[in-house]
Formats: C-alpha cells, sequence, structure tokens
C-alpha cells in the first residue's frame, strides 16, 4: 500500500517491531521527516518468525510478512554482536544467547562468563535493515566497533548495552545519552541511510 499524505503531513512507514527502544532511537532520527509506526499501530499482532541464518534474512522476512499480509511499505531491522573471541558469536543468535526464554540479563551473563580471564574483548554491532516499498526491496548495513566491558555499566539503552563499550565514546552504551547513542551506533548509521533513501 502506498501512503498518501497530505501536503505538510509526514509520510508514514512501518517498522516492524514492538521493541520500545528501537522505535524510540527510530523515531528521534525521523523526527520531522517521517512517521513510524509499529507493528501494534497496524494491529498487527503476529509472531514474526526468524528462522533465516543471517541478519539480512531475518530482516527480510519481518519487512516481506508486513508488506505481503498488512498491504504496508515497511521496514525491519535485525541486529547482531559479533565478539572476535567467540568468533563472531552471538552474531545472529544475538537475541538468543543464552537461550530461549532468557532476557538480555541472562544474554550479558553469559557473554561475560565466556568471556573471563579473555584479554581480546573486541566486538562489534552491525544491524542490517530491510526495506519493502513499491515492490522493491533495499538493505542498508550499520556497524559500530568497540568492546566488552567485564562487568555491566549504566542504565539507558537496552540489550547488551550496559556491556558495549563504543571506541568512538570509550563509553559503554548505556552510559551515553540517547543522542549520543543514535550518533555513532550500529542503528543510528543503517537509520540515517534508509532516510537519505527515502527522502
Ligand atoms: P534483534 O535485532 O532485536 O533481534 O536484536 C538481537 C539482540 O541484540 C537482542 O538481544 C537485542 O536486545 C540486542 N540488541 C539489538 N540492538 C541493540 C542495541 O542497540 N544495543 C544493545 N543490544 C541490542
Amino acid at each position: 500500500m502506498r501512503f498518501f499524505f497530505m501536503k505538510n503531513e509526514l509520510p508514514k512507514i512501518v517498522f516492524a517491531t514492538n521493541n520500545a527502544h528501537k522505535l524510540e532511537e527510530a523515531r528521534a532520527l525521523a523526527a520531522g521527516k517521517m512517521e513510524i509506526l509499529s507493528l501494534s499501530d497496524i494491529d498487527c499482532h503476529d509472531d514474526i518468525p526468524e528462522t533465516a541464518d543471517s541478519l539480512e534474512g531475518n530482516a527480510l522476512i519481518k519487512a516481506r510478512w508486513v508488506k505481503d499480509k498488512y498491504g504496508y511499505d515497511c521496514f525491519a531491522d535485525d541486529t547482531g554482536l559479533m565478539v572476535d573471541a567467540l568468533g563472531g558469536a552471538p552474531g545472529v543468535y544475538s537475541a538468543r544467547f543464552a537461550g530461549p526464554q532468557c532476557d538480555a540479563s541472562d544474554n550479558m551473563a553469559l557473554l561475560l562468563e565466556r568471556l573471563k580471564g579473555v584479554a581480546d574483548r573486541k566486538a562489534c554491532f552491525v544491524t542490517v535493515i530491510a526495506l519493502s516499498k513499491n515492490g522493491e526491496e533495499h538493505l542498508f548495513t550499520g556497524k559500530v566497533e568497540g568492546e566488552i566491558a567485564t562487568e555491566p555499566h549504566g542504565a539507558g539503552g537496552f540489550g547488551y548495552d550496559p556491556v558495549f563499550i563504543a571506541r568512538e565514546s570509550g563509553l559503554p552504551f548505556a552510559e551515553m545519552s540517547p543522542e549520543a547513542k543514535n550518533a555513532i551506533s550500529h542503528r543510528g548509521r543503517a537509520m540515517r541511510q534508509l532516510i537519505d533513501f527515502l527522502k
């Protein structure tokens, strides 16, 4: 479905997520340029499968799901934390690192446990955004380098933010303001490419 809008009304696009943190980050970057709708905004309460073995594959599954079943132009993201000393793990399995029922603290605890005594703590976050619009699909990738802390720091952000120290700031994401995180983060970088493309 194409979104039609009145003069001065912002174009709307669906972000295939209900993650409040991701929505907040994306909406801050898109402010004044486009209106971002969540899955609940379009009454989609499906448990969209993430069964691909790549970030690109999972992002495409989610964007296509919304486009095919609901008809809206849509973008979706998938993010992985790649840790050098773990051979790139947890990577595409970052959300389920400690098991399917586990939460962010379980994932961080397992990560810190696996890296106990390990000197090389280099890691990066990668986000792939898939856009499905007007019958076309496009991919945008953002990356941020950093290292894994030895213990969690800070109360901001979400997911692995308390243990990821961004190289450019020297601070854990969870200790950075939302604006500062967005300026250098994997998702911020991918989102800016998407916004430029849609302009
Ligand atoms: P997904 O893209 O929601 O599947 O994210 C995969 C995993 O990475 C989940 O455990 C998320 O909590 C985590 N994650 C995604 N984006 C971020 C981020 O910006 N900071 C910290 N963790 C993140």
